[in-house]
């Protein structure tokens, strides 16, 4: 059963990466040769384990990095357009295909409106002066996963950033610039597309988080020696 399970979790995966566009269940259950009842529990059975977000209709909402619908990112590549899951995942699909090593990611400040865009391949860091807000430290991201998805954006400055949470009233959470974002996305994804794929568990996402040069309780880490990155409030 497991086994199935993953076939529907690749089938899924590689079918968004390769085209940016969801397939029905029934495309599933035609491919991989088996009835539609088996991809729907497929596909609970994944989310059940957080390989997946469903919708209200049960559908994939989330198979990070990609989207189904606009959570305020496009990600353009030679040959495909992704929904980008969230400023991390958006900067990770470079890092994860293959075939399109370098892709524009677009989005717009949630405070002012205002465009952003680079150029994101896996040769180092795009130039960028903006701020990158994650809202939800990592160890409740899933209390409501679609929430910290919806709200990690990237704001142009931090007067845009203080601006937007005293309107939304919320968190301020933390913030890195564009540099650490493109090496926390670096390696977060690996395998995602292979098979078979093990999610990290939490002690080796702090592990993974530590050896990005992060710290503090925000990422369940120890807190800083020095001064560092963090803006948490
Ligand atoms: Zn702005």
């Amino acid at each position: 059963m497991v086994e199935l399970y993953e076939g529907v979790r690749l089938f899924f995966y590689r079918e968004l990466a390769s085209t940016g566009r969801l397939p029905s269940v029934a495309d599933a259950a035609d491919t991989l040769g088996i009835p539609e009842e088996w991809v729907w529990d497929g596909l609970d059975a994944l989310a059940a384990d957080r390989y997946v977000v469903l919708d209200s209709n049960g559908g994939i909402l989330l198979a990070s990095p990609f989207a189904t619908r606009s959570f305020g990112f496009a990600v353009m590549g030679e040959r495909t357009l992704w929904w980008g899951s969230c400023a991390l995942d958006s900067f990770s699909i470079p890092h994860v295909l293959d075939k399109e090593p370098s892709v524009v990611v677009a989005t717009t400040c949630p405070a002012c409106g205002a465009a952003h865009s680079w150029l994101v391949d896996r040769t180092g860091p795009p130039e960028g002066t903006q701020v990158v807000r994650f809202p939800v430290p990592m160890g409740h991201v899933w209390d409501d996963v679609v929430y910290a998805a919806e709200n990690q954006r990237i704001y142009c400055t931090d007067a845009c950033l203080d601006d937007w949470v005293e309107r939304s009233g919320q968190d301020r959470g933390y913030t890195v610039d564009i540099e650490m974002l493109w090496r926390i996305a670096q390696d977060w994804y690996d395998g995602r597309l292979d098979t078979p794929y093990q999610r990290r568990e939490p002690k080796e996402a702090r592990e993974y988080f530590r050896s990005k040069g992060l710290s503090g309780e925000f990422w369940g880490l120890p807190e800083p020696q020095s001064s560092g990155v963090s803006d948490q409030e």
